[in-house]
């Protein structure tokens, strides 16, 4: 396995302040870049300073999107010491996304390497303040030089990283969700497992309507009898139904697969609760609001953790769940996941792998 090349810059940016910072706008000095071709393999791994990237204007990507990304965060201790959640889902994950769309897989062990050094190399860039972390991006994209429709014969690889603050500046609040019953976000036999640029290109639509009606994000049926919850926004989603709580059944390939998801059945389980995962219908969710059996629903992913719902829009009627207020077992997962991932309770499941 070839050495990671390591050239630092000659430019140091000066780091934003850390109580405003805002969701992805901010980059570090270095990125994590490496090459492939099909006849080469991967090659040229190399922390170099963080700048644009050639690519011919005919690149593959720009044309027909075979593109993949993941979302992971570094976490500042109360110690000073930097650490990441889980990180091997997120590499085993791309992997998968990548082979969805004809992209070459990434040695797991070297994209490991990368991540470590990488953060390492911008260790100053993990803030510090209350709920902010580094948030890490590799994504991976064709750049064939051809307009012709084939599998991606060369690509390229980045990390680059972005210091974050609190996903809700104002507190863990609950949102106001719109169900969506026009455009879907993945069929069967699609992409919606994989973490693709095209899947979001394909939702922009309907969160921009949703937002222009005072609504936080939508809430996707599904793609064929537009009937069965999906996911909210770009989180998977949870519901606590007479006790017992509810997800839908990933095993379809039209959810995406996510690791806070799956943390937090980890974590239900270990508490005793029953977790279902399996379909369930906007009208049993409907009815379930109406009769009071829905106690809590919330969201769950990287970026925000766990976000409580309290408004669902279905066909005009909005549905208050838990008084619009966050509901003691979301407010528990919360703690549990984050406490777990800043470092301020310990970790016993093995999630955690050191930095620095
Ligand atoms: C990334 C993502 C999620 C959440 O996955 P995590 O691994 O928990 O961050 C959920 N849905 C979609 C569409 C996503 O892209």
């Amino acid at each position: 396995m070839a050495e990671i090349r390591i050239e630092k810059t000659a430019h140091p940016k000066e780091k934003p302040d850390s109580g405003n910072l805002s969701f992805g706008k901010y980059f570090t000095d270095h990125m994590f870049v490496m090459n492939y071709e099909k006849d080469k393999g991967w090659f040229d791994p190399r922390i170099v300073p963080f700048a644009p990237f050639e690519i011919s204007p005919a690149a593959m990507v720009l044309h027909y999107a075979p593109e993949v990304f993941e979302g992971l965060k570094a976490y500042r201790r109360p110690d000073g010491s930097v650490q990441l959640f889980r990180p091997q889902e997120n590499i085993a994950r791309m992997n998968r996304s990548a082979e969805r769309m004809c992209l070459p897989q990434i040695d797991p062990e070297l994209f490991m390497e990368a991540l470590l050094a990488l953060v390492r190399t911008d260790s100053d860039w993990v803030p510090a303040g209350e709920d902010t972390t580094l948030y890490i991006r590799p994504f991976l994209f064709a750049t064939d030089p051809k307009l012709g429709v084939h599998a991606p014969s060369m690509c390229t690889f980045a990390i680059i990283l972005s210091p974050v603050g609190p996903y809700f500046p104002e507190g863990v609040n609950p949102v106001k969700i719109f169900i969506e019953k026009e455009d879907v976000r993945a069929v069967r036999g699609g992409t919606g497992f994989a973490k693709c640029g095209g899947n979001y290109a394909g939702s922009l639509r309907a969160g921009e309507r949703a937002e222009a009606n005072g609504f936080a994000q939508v809430l996707w049926l599904d793609g064929v009898h537009m009937k069965y919850i999906e996911e909210v926004g770009a989180m998977n989603v949870m519901f606590k139904i007479n006790g017992k709580v509810v997800t839908p059944d990933i095993s379809g390939g039209t959810v995406l697969p996510g690791i806070t998801r799956k943390s937090c059945i980890e974590v239900l389980k270990d508490w005793g609760y029953e977790v279902e995962e399996r379909e369930i219908s906007v009208d049993e969710l409907v009815e379930a609001a109406e009769s009071g059996a829905l106690e809590e629903a919330w969201g769950v992913g990287t970026a925000a953790v766990v976000s409580p719902m309290g408004v669902l829009a279905y066909k005009d009627v909005e549905h208050v769940i838990n008084d619009n207020k966050i509901g003691p077992l979301t407010q528990r997962l919360y703690d549990e996941l984050t406490g777990i991932q800043w470092g301020k309770i310990p970790d016993t499941r093995g999630w955690i792998v050191k930095v620095c």
